[in-house]
């Protein structure tokens, strides 16, 4: 395999993915010394140099930029014909992207295009004699398998699950060559017309460290309004159940679970949520949950590390003036 470590860096709103920085973090970790650690951007503008930036910051080695108007807005046919550029150019034993919806679309392109094994959703990577053994989990979070690649020297490609894997102190000074690929311009088949942004300027739910939900419980899209108000307290994101979502109280945009969004927050406070098991699987990673709900017997309480009985109403808004004071907010 190629001592080179690939991590294909994600900008969003012109600013550089954090989960990109963790990956960064990861192939630093898995380098043994002598071998590189390089980035790769792909986009269009002004938004690639601030990533460059800080990618060099956390210890990036060598990174490659494409910049083009076919790439101002992600296609996994335009994206991944960059990348195959790159990729000639850095010949990486290992790509690794974030676990998003652009990694989750353009890692299996680029594995299949290079013919490459891929394993997805990382949450840790441990070294086991020489391989390193990558852990991800299985039937919706019930249960986490490991797995490694199969010897053989082709390329590895790995997508890591956002807040899961330790982000390293910064290590600038380490950038040695920043290199402008050529795209190619290849004949694309779609056209990107329009990109509807309904979260915009809000805090990405799958990198936030602290989420708010809300069930059933807030009764309305107005009752919602206090999760809001906490969630800004704590600089963190308004996530929702999809029994709320189903009510119309909010975008399924915001649904928690099985068939809605994976988070694994530093601090889940789950507001009128029962607890049924297809939410828990989005949601039961966090690293400690709070949950607040009238029913003593409410499943949630079994996961929850902390657990407030009561009307959400009164608790919601007294844990938001308590953590405004703490924070001098
Ligand atoms: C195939 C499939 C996929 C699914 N995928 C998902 C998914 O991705 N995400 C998901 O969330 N669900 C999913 N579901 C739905 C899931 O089974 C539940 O129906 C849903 O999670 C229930 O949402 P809820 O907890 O908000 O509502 P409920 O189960 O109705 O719970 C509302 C809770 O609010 C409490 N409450 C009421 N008033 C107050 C108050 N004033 N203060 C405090 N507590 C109060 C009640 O005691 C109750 O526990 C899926 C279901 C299926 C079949």
């Amino acid at each position: 395999m190629s001592n080179v470590y690939l991590v294909v860096a994600e900008i969003r709103d012109g600013k550089l993915r954090q989960v990109s920085l963790e990956a960064l973090s990861a192939a630093g970790r898995c380098a043994a010394p002598g071998d590189i650690v390089a980035a790769a951007v792909v986009g269009r503008g002004e938004g690639l140099l601030a990533a460059t930036d800080d990618l060099a910051a956390y210890g990036a080695e060598r990174i490659y930029v494409v910049d083009h108007p076919d790439l101002a807005h992600y296609r996994a046919e335009a994206y991944g014909a960059a990348l195959l550029q790159v990729v000639k150019e850095a010949n990486p034993g290992m790509i690794i992207l974030g676990h998003t919806s652009i990694g989750r679309d353009l890692a299996p392109w680029l594995a299949s295009a290079l013919d490459a094994g891929q394993i997805a959703d990382v949450t840790a990577i441990d070294q086991e004699g020489d391989a390193l053994l990558f852990t991800r989990p299985i039937y919706a979070g019930k249960a986490f398998e490991k797995k490694r690649f199969a010897s053989g020297g082709g390329i590895q490609v790995v997508t890591i699950r956002p807040n899961n894997l330790p982000l390293a102190e910064p290590d600038p000074g380490r950038l040695k060559e920043m290199i402008e690929v050529g795209y190619g311009a290849p004949a694309l088949r779609t056209l990107v017309r329009e990109v509807v942004k309904k979260t915009a300027g809000k805090t990405d739910l799958a990198e936030a460290k602290f989420i708010v939900s809300g069930g059933r419980g807030v009764k309305s899209a107005e009752g919602f309004k206090p999760l809001e108000e906490l969630a800004e307290a704590l600089g963190g994101a308004v996530g929702a159940s999809r029994g709320a979502c189903d009510a119309g109280y909010c975008d399924y945009g915001l649904q928690i679970g099985q068939t809605g969004k994976m988070v694994t927050p530093e601090i889940y406070i789950a507001c009128g949520i029962s607890g049924a098991i297809q939410h828990l699987a989005g949601m039961s990673g966090s690293r400690v949950i709070i949950a607040i709900n009238t029913d003593p017997e409410a499943p949630i309480f079994k996961v929850a590390d902390y657990g407030i009985v009561g009307d959400l109403f009164e608790v919601v808004p007294l844990l938001t003036q308590e953590f405004r004071r703490a924070l001098g907010k």
